[in-house]
């Protein structure tokens, strides 16, 4: 099928891993297309009012996999290169990564092409607003539910909240999550992708009978999920010994006091400048020798370009769609590299909004230990059977965790059956 309109690097990368899926799954021919293009997409212009009294035209989109077993859910990006295809590939995988830990979500995911950190907060205030009163059709707490995702945060969830509810009438929390705890927000809602990294990352630890302790990591991202994976790794004894964001890398072999990092970042906005630590090349910094490398920034950073050269043991997945399928064929010849696939490895974020969404819908809050407590079961079922599989079948853990999660939706397609 022509993958217009959705045709995009990121787009093509997340159909060649549903083709190799569909293969190992031996899906027919006549199911694919049906299982792989989104339901629906959704592109908007928005003009707001800048604060020099300009008015600048933003576009965002949003898309919705599939319908199938529940409303959609996925974040909404703010990035300069947010495109509809780039909004497609996400979607899909929400929809891989929900029904692989169990959720009764399909995919979806939104975005916003805009640089959140050129713009004033009420600049950003006017075009969240703007954005969910497009999308107002199409969300809703039984239809589609967004939450944060790169470069939108709690207050833009608030935003959200705020303008869907003022068009019903009355405070709807369940129409998005990651929203402030004030609101209806969940207790370790914002933790909850980083500490499920962690937490992954001590179970492949264990997998692989390797000590924790003093054990290097290296995290490219410092964002929500790169930030709260450091720390959360650090708690189970290993070192971080170097992290990126987007205006660059430090290193420091001895381990960063990720305190003293964090309060540099709320200060300076970035890594860069951190005392003690050393500057470097950040595409060095992932061949960087360590027991674990974290992708959390964006897409396609592992390539067939540097993933012969990456140096850890364990390839932790906290970005969506990091590794391409380029780079998994040499990781293939790779086996002392341990991956935990992005659906598997940042899917904490998902499971507590799932949390988050049912306790609004019950107006019955839960403490952070209950949430916790299950958010590390749901991981732990969903580790094992990844793992299970993997190696009843000889398969990558991407490949068996993708399979648990397309087998899961093409199973519920062909119970629901094909109306009319
Ligand atoms: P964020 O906006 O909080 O942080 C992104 C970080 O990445 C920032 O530090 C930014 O400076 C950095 N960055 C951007 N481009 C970079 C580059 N080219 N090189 C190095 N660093 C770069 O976003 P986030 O919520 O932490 O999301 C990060 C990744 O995790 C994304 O792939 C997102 O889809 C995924 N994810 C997020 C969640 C969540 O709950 N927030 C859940 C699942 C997956």
């Amino acid at each position: 099928m022509n993958l217009h309109p959705f045709e995009s690097p990121t787009f093509e990368m997340a159909c060649r891993q549903f083709d190799l899926v569909a293969d190992v799954l031996e899906i027919p021919e006549a199911m694919r297309d049906r299982l792989k293009m989104p339901k629906r997409a959704m592109t908007v212009t928005m003009p707001v009012r800048m604060d020099d009294g300009r008015v600048q035209v933003f576009v965002g989109h949003r898309v919705q996999h599939h319908l199938t077993l529940g409303p959609t859910k996925g974040g909404v990006r703010f990035h300069p290169e947010v495109t509809l295809g780039e909004v497609a590939a996400l979607a899909m995988w929400m929809s891989w990564k929900c029904a692989l830990v169990g959720l009764p979500y399909g995919g979806a995911k939104g975005g916003v092409a805009c640089d959140p950190r050129q713009l004033s907060r009420g600049e950003l205030e006017r075009l969240t607003r703007r954005y969910t009163q497009e999308l107002i059709p199409v969300i809703g707490p039984q239809v589609d539910i967004p939450a944060p995702d790169v470069g939108s945060d709690e207050q833009v969830m608030a935003w959200m909240m705020d303008t869907y509810s003022s068009q019903v009438g009355h405070a709807v929390p369940g129409v998005v999550t990651g929203k402030p705890v004030l609101l209806g927000g969940s207790l370790g809602r914002r933790e909850a992708t980083g500490r499920g990294v962690a937490y992954l990352v001590s179970r492949a630890f264990d997998t692989l009978g390797l000590p924790m302790q003093g054990a290097r990591a290296v995290v490219q991202g410092y964002g929500n999920v790169g930030s709260v994976a450091a720390a959360a790794m650090a708690d189970h004894g290993l070192k971080v010994i170097a992290v990126a964001d987007v205006s660059g890398a430090i290193h420091d072999e001895r381990g960063l006091d990720l305190k003293a990092l964090d309060a540099h970042v709320a200060k300076t906005g970035s890594v860069l400048g951190f005392a003690g630590a050393q500057a470097m090349d950040p595409a060095a910094m992932l061949e960087l020798p360590c027991e674990v490398l974290v992708p959390a920034a964006m897409e396609r950073q592992i390539t067939e370009h540097n993933a012969g050269r990456i140096a850890c043991r364990i390839l932790a997945e906290g970005a969506n769609g990091p590794t391409t399928p380029k780079a998994d064929e040499i990781l293939s010849q790779r086996p002392e590299i341990f991956v935990i696939p992005d659906i598997l490895c940042n899917s904490g974020g998902v499971i507590v909004s799932y949390f988050e969404w049912v306790q609004d819908l019950q107006s019955f809050f839960w403490t952070q230990g209950e949430v916790m407590d299950r958010l590390y079961r749901l991981l732990e079922q969903a580790f094992v059977q990844t793992l299970e599989l993997s190696r009843r079948r000889h398969l990558s853990m991407r490949l068996a965790a993708l399979s648990l999660g397309v087998g899961r939706v093409h199973e519920a397609k062909l119970r629901r059956g094909l109306y009319p």
